[in-house]
């Protein structure tokens, strides 16, 4: 037996990254307690993060797996060599053209993993046939509303908490979501006016001095109105009138009217006044915002009108992000719009740093391959489509249709049913290098332990896959660290970031200045979906405490798993008594796009007219519902507001 030891790394799951310490004997963890020098969870992470011993190693695959069974349904496989697996590969997807294929990268995987990912599909297809799950899905809204805002994605400073004096948090769990980020926020709460803006009563709302509930999807009008007003009574910053867009803002926001902003948004004057005097009276004010503010048609225009109100207070934003390294992942430049070097312009800067031929073309994006013009390969990383995309129906046919090749550490029924190639990869407590929380603060991930069975991470395999195209000669690291060297010429917000430093287990910080800072003022244009006499209730939809996104981890935890309730929808008692539903009956929820079943319990926190859930449950499926509707601007789907019929059965 060897000596036991701590190793310090960082937990698998949300955007907070906290680092924590591994106990560890044998190859194996044995427990997971809090890192006290950790600025995040300041030595107190949440549950999540302190149960990665109990399914680190449950339900693995550990041997590439070829698919000897038809697709869509319950997998047969044969284990292969990796030779053999990455042979399949290579001879299925070395005739595609760029417009045939697309690679997504991850924000459950380290930065180098996610640099190779992008460099692979770049150099083999000369284009930007490369996206990511967690960016399209989740970020891609506040990632372009910052840069038209401030000129960079993310100027969140978590450590300037201890200066505001109002917290002003809108489609947003963090008690949930982020639960330490949250807790530093009611460690001041003495200090702070916490308000919160949500269609529906969170844990996170409870802890707020002014909870406001209002009606999914009018988030924006409320914002412009409470902009209205605060121009009106001249409790602005003044030197925001010297801002670019000032004066279109004061125009737009004019026509938001106290009676108009209440009406629609259903909440009463009277709290309306509470949070335009809270705003009014602030000093240092921060504005905060999540995926429900995001996951909408409208998620830029959300964006951008949150930062408005913050530009016109002389504020500061923090919008944390969901996924462990899902900044890392977008500045890896795993998104088709652009290069690792910045705007497609900077082409000739790549070619002369990879001494290749720089892409010319944008690829296609998540959305756009799997619903909108379908590719005919994916290779993908800890995604799992056949759960988190919108309009189940239609991605399970996609991918029955499509060549898939799946990098996964655990099991899940994307891969059981779609996948012709899995190639198993280690979770992050087996790797090394480095992650990018939602602080975009760079973390140092060390192996904990050794990865199981031959269990891969993506930059080694694309190193063979390459050979395979004659084009090793791009790939040539002996390591992590010499992948972060190579990031750090390429990527231009990463130039200042120190290995060394990362190395010896200090964070360290990419470009996270603001290059302009204007008003980018928005109208409104309406909700996702409103109720008709065919689908009377909205559906709303948000995460628990106990599981993490689709859960393939999580669910692999007795601990979460006690507490985690069974799959059922959530309505008020006069809503259920109006359609003769009793509490634990079954019913059925139907949209548009399709329909599921679960029993309902009655919640007096869910207003009239609402129905909710979690959406983690593989069985449940609620994205079912979603049909395919997203930002304009940057394809994120709306996984928040949906009108939906409701049936007792
Ligand atoms: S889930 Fe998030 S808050 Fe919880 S321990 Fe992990 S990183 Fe920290």
């Amino acid at each position: 037996m060897s000596e036991k030891k701590v190793v310090k790394s960082i937990c698998h799951f949300c955007g907070c990254g906290c680092r924590m310490d591994f106990h560890v004997q044998d190859n194996k963890i044995l427990k997971v307690l809090g890192d006290k020098t950790d600025y995040m969870s300041d030595g107190m992470p949440c549950v999540k993060g302190l149960v990665i011993h109990e399914i680190y190693d449950k339900n693995r695959y550990t041997k590439p797996l070829i698919r000897t069974n038809k697709k869509g349904i319950q997998g047969k496989f044969k284990e292969a060599t990796w030779d053999q697996a990455l042979k399949l590969v290579h001879k299925n997807i070395k005739d595609l053209s760029h417009q045939e294929i697309l690679f997504i990268g991850s924000g459950k995987i380290p930065n180098e993993d996610n640099y190779v990912y992008e460099k692979f599909a770049r150099i083999i297809y000369e284009a930007n046939c490369v996206d990511a799950c967690c960016t399209r899905l989740c970020h891609e809204s506040t990632v372009r509303a910052m840069k038209d805002v401030y000129g960079n994605p993310n100027l969140t400073q978590v450590a300037n908490i201890e200066k505001a004096d109002c917290f002003f948090i809108v489609g947003s769990n963090p008690a949930i979501n982020y639960p330490v980020f949250f807790n530093k926020l009611l460690r001041r709460k003495k200090h702070i006016k916490l308000i919160g803006v949500a269609s529906v009563m969170s844990e996170t709302l409870k802890q707020c001095d002014l909870p406001i509930i209002i009606e999914p999807g009018t988030d924006l009008v409320l914002l412009n109105g409470i902009m209205n007003a605060l121009i009106d009574l001249g409790a602005f910053d003044e030197n925001s009138k010297q801002l670019e867009g000032f004066d279109i803002l004061e125009k737009i926001v004019h026509d938001f009217k106290k009676d108009y902003v209440c009406k629609t948004c259903k909440i009463k004057p009277a709290d309306f006044d509470k949070v335009v005097d809270e705003i009014a009276n602030s000093k240092y004010f921060i504005g905060s915002h999540g995926m429900g503010y995001t996951q909408h048609v409208n998620g830029v225009e959300n964006v951008r009108s949150l930062l408005n109100l913050i530009n016109l207070k002389g504020g500061e934003i923090m919008n944390l992000r969901g996924e462990v390294n899902v900044q890392g992942v977008g500045d890896m430049a795993c998104i088709p719009e652009k290069l690792p070097t910045g705007l497609m312009e900077s082409g000739p800067e790549l070619e002369k740093l990879w001494n290749a031929p720089a892409p010319q073309n944008i690829g296609k994006n998540l959305m756009e391959a799997m619903l909108i013009s379908p590719v005919k390969a994916l290779i993908f990383s800890n995604f799992h489509p056949s759960h988190s995309m919108p309009n189940l129906d239609k991605v399970d046919k996609m991918l029955k249709e499509t060549f898939i090749v799946g990098f996964e550490s655990h099991k899940h029924s994307t891969y059981e049913k779609f996948a012709d190639v899995i190639l198993p990869t280690p979770t992050l407590t087996e790797r090394n290098g480095t992650i990018t929380n939602g602080e975009r603060r760079v973390r140092k991930v060390n192996q904990v332990v050794k990865p199981m069975g031959d269990a891969m991470p993506e930059w080694k395999v694309f190193q063979h896959l390459a050979k395979l195209f004659k084009k090793e000669k791009y790939f040539p690291w002996k390591n992590e660290k010499e992948i972060l060297q190579e990031i750090k010429k390429v990527v231009k917000e990463y130039r200042m970031i120190d290995p060394d430093k990362l190395w010896k287990g200090e964070d360290d910080w990419p470009d996270k200045e603001m290059k302009h800072k204007r008003f980018v003022a928005e109208r409104w244009r309406g909700v996702d979906d409103i109720r008709t006499e065919q689908f009377p209730f909205i559906l709303n939809v948000y995460r628990s405490k106990w599981q993490f996104l689709t859960a393939e981890q999580t669910s692999q935890s007795p601990t979460l798993m006690k507490y985690e309730p069974k799959d059922q929808f959530y309505m008020n008692a006069a809503d259920c008594k109006k359609l003769k539903i009793k509490e634990g009956q079954k019913i059925k929820v139907i949209s548009e796009a399709g329909q599921v079943t679960a029993p309902v319990k009655i919640n007096p926190d869910v207003p009239a007219g609402l129905i909710t859930t979690t959406f983690h449950s593989d069985k449940l499926r609620i994205n079912v519902l979603f049909p395919t509707r997203f930002d304009r601007l940057t394809f994120t789907p709306n996984y928040k507001t949906l009108a939906v019929k409701v049936e007792p059965l």
